[in-house]
């Protein structure tokens, strides 16, 4: 014991590890904007290919793939947004960023859809939107090595049993490499930030007693239900 806190320190957020006891301890959350061309257009968007943008959440807001959650607060209109994660173990090498990634997860990237659509109207930043408890839904990590390379894999989110997301991780506008190398030159990244990588059309709301589940070949799934009534305000 090398001090005394006047409280008892926040646990450390972590996710499990596919095949491993020990857990991995999420630092920060990035997530990136608009990645898909097809998402970027139903959101009224071009992409811009000039650089990547990024928003992020708390590590306070990672939860548990098979979590049933209340319908969020604050918010008419909450979407599910499936997502490709990715957990660095290392710092970014320039000269070969990927040897930085530890693994790979089914992510849900949950927005408050109608608070970021006001914060964008009103050039306000989109905190409100995004960053909020169980808003990064998470699954087990997958090894890098174990997944091998990101290539055409499909990403899929069902609700309900239907299909409303689906495409190849090739069709994101940045890939991998080129999100961490980009990023690295506004961090310094390390083991324990995670990166989503944007989602893919269909996005759309989630609605009280959902059944969420989001698939990407090779790696373990994420699940989640909103719990049946919305909170009372
Ligand atoms: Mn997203």
């Amino acid at each position: 014991m090398t001090g005394t806190y006047l409280f008892p320190p926040p646990p450390v957020i972590s996710i499990p590890v596919e095949g491993q006891a020990a857990r991995y301890p999420v630092r920060r959350i990035f997530c990136v904007g608009r990645n898909y061309a097809a998402h970027a257009e139903e959101m009224g968007h071009e992409v811009d290919r000039e650089a990547p943008f990024y928003f992020t959440k708390s590590a306070h807001a990672i939860c548990a793939s098979g979590s049933e959650i209340a319908y969020p607060a604050g918010t008419e209109d909450c979407h599910y947004e499936m997502e490709f994660v990715v957990a660095l173990g290392a710092p970014v090498d320039a000269g070969d960023p990927m040897a930085s990634v530890m693994g790979y997860a089914c992510g849900i990237d949950l927005t408050r859809r109608d608070l970021q659509a006001a914060a964008k109207d009103r050039r306000r930043p989109w905190d409100l939107g995004k960053d909020f408890e169980n808003a990064a839904v998470m699954g087990m990590l997958t090894r890098a090595e174990t997944f091998g390379g990101i290539g055409a894999q499909t990403i899929r989110l069902t609700m309900d049993g239907a299909v409303v997301q689906e495409a190849g991780l090739d069709q994101m506008v940045w890939s991998v490499p080129e999100i961490l190398t980009h990023l690295a030159g506004f961090y310094t990244l390390g083991a324990g930030d995670l990166i989503y990588t944007g989602t893919p059309a269909g996005v759309g709301p989630v609605h009280p007693g959902a059944v969420l589940r989001g698939e990407i070949d090779g790696l373990e799934p994420v699940d989640l239900v909103i719990a049946p009534g919305f909170p009372k305000s």
